[in-house]
């Protein structure tokens, strides 16, 4: 074996050792995403069981009616001008005259919390 053919099994050796190890960084990260699936899947399906108890409740002892709550929520549906079935909230105008986006807190450029946000805004 001469000192190229040293060279290239060194190369093919760093190769594999690379690939492996990028294999189980692949491998981890799938996990992870495994793992968050799982989570938002398991808190979802709890606000599904805490809306269905909020609204058994009202229908209940308000006499609200199912036509009542599809009303509603076609509604809101329609409030961000897309009646899709999705909830989309327009960026906010701040008083200095900037858009604030709905995952932003305060205004990048003067730090105000923007106005006219509901609870249902930040989720
Ligand atoms: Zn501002």
């Amino acid at each position: 074996m001469d000192l190229v053919d040293l060279y290239q099994f060194q190369q093919v050796r760093n190769v594999r050792r690379d690939q492996n190890r990028l294999g189980g960084q692949i491998d981890h990260q799938r996990a992870v995403s495994r793992d968050r699936d799982a989570d938002i899947d398991e808190r979802i399906d709890r606000l599904v069981m805490i809306n269905e108890a909020l609204w058994e409740l009202l229908r209940d002892t308000a006499g609200m009616t199912e036509d009542h709550l599809l009303h509603k929520l076609a509604e809101i549906d329609g409030r961000d001008g897309d009646r899709d079935g999705r909830r989309r909230v327009a960026p906010m105008d701040c008083s200095c005259g900037a858009k604030v986006s709905v995952k932003q807190k305060v205004c990048t450029f003067c730090g105000e919390p923007p106005a006219h946000r509901t609870a249902f805004d930040w989720v």
